[in-house]
């Protein structure tokens, strides 16, 4: 048995699908306007490796990760394949981490007047630190507040040492093109600009770009929109799908109306049904509460899960589908052309970001397109 039968479900990545969305995005942009590229999380649960060496070969040379250990592992990745890139570290300057993300040419994001104080002492002492500066405009997560942003503007030589090169905020709404919260936000950023007097600046994540060039500035940092999951509610998606999941079917079987399937007894057969179990459970990151709600496709055939996911498998109604068209081994599409990311997320009751980031380390992997 060779490894992708081993596994219980093919996942497949389509690396020209992901470039085309870099480029579609970056064709909303004037051409100074930065496009980087959002891969924390492993590249949004696609892989880093192949995600960044895809775009870094596209043109991309501006990076976004959360964690410092991402920042390291994508510098090392860059700089084995020759590629130069500017790495910005969303967590910020933690106690302790000044000399690896100076050594490993780390452009941190300040999120705080302590993380300002911390780099700026560093800079000081060792010169050449570079940081992007983040101010909170709505989130109340990351970034100065208004009472910190207050103290530094009367004291910008907290930042001494420090070369800022972009102010950055965050959008809460900026997947609801009607939300008043985005210009609100947009208003006070440039509010925060003009008193720092800071030029250069980024807002706009991939649903920020769809908003219009008053979101651009810049610097825009897309993740969700590469990865071809839709950035905006209720509007079409022009984006390609990056992502293939296809499910392998263990056991067929007919049962009598009546009878029940899976923990709980939750579905009962309404018919003598045929049912297909497949090789995928919660444990992959396919979502418990896709238990009688959620679908897959055989060929054009849309086929309903039946009864509760368990950890390893769950169950499909295969009733419509002809008898000779489906055997154990027969691959049923989790996610596909038929049944996006975006329409798995909406039965699951979550967004299409939360089933890329929990896509599971059991599937076997394949990549389409060179690196
Ligand atoms: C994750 C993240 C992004 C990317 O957002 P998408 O909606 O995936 O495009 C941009 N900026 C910040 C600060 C983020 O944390």
């Amino acid at each position: 048995m060779d490894d992708a039968n081993r596994a219980g479900a093919h996942l497949t990545v389509d690396l020209n699908a992901l470039a085309a969305n870099y480029a579609f995005l970056k064709s909303q942009l004037a051409d100074d306007t930065v496009c980087a590229a959002v891969v924390k999380a492993d590249a949004y649960g696609l892989g880093l490796e192949p995600v960044a060496l895809r775009l870094a070969h596209s043109g991309c040379n501006s990076f976004f990760v959360a964690l410092i250990d991402e920042a390291i592992s994508l510098r090392s990745l860059l700089t084995e394949h020759n590629q130069k890139a500017d790495i910005f570290l969303l967590n910020g300057v933690e106690n302790g981490s000044e000399s690896e993300i100076h050594q490993f040419g780390i452009t941190p994001v300040l999120n705080s007047l302590a993380e300002i104080e911390r780099w700026s002492s560093y800079a000081k002492q060792n010169g050449g630190c570079k940081a992007v500066l983040h101010l909170d405009t709505g989130m109340s997560r990351l970034g100065l507040d208004s009472r910190e942003l207050n103290i530094f503007s009367d004291k910008p030589e907290l930042a001494d040492g420090i070369d800022i090169t972009y102010l950055m905020s965050h959008l809460a709404c900026a997947d609801d093109r009607t939300a008043t919260k985005n210009k609100k936000q947009r208003d006070l950023f440039n509010q925060y600009r003009n008193r720092l007097g800071i030029k250069k600046a980024s807002l706009a994540n991939s649903a920020g770009i769809l908003l219009g060039a008053k979101y651009h500035y810049d610097l825009v940092r897309p993740g969700a929109g590469i990865y071809g999951i839709q950035p905006i509610i209720n509007e079409i998606n022009s984006l390609s799908q990056v992502v293939n999941l296809k499910g392998k079917i263990l056991q067929i079987r007919t049962v009598d109306t009546g009878e029940t399937v899976g923990y709980g007894a939750t579905y009962q057969t309404p018919r003598t049904s045929r049912l297909a179990t497949v090789a995928v459970g919660y444990g992959d990151g396919y979502f418990r509460t896709l238990g009688n709600r959620g679908f897959g496709y055989i060929g054009k055939t849309r086929v309903p899960v039946v009864g509760r996911v368990s950890m390893d498998l769950i169950t499909f109604d295969i009733t419509d589908i002809p008898e000779h068209e489906v055997t154990p081994g027969t691959m049923v599409e989790l996610i596909g052309p038929h049944y996006s990311a975006d329409n798995l997320a909406a039965d699951a009751g979550t967004i299409g970001y939360e089933v890329l980031t929990g896509l599971g380390a059991r599937y076997s992997r394949n990549y389409i397109g060179s690196l």
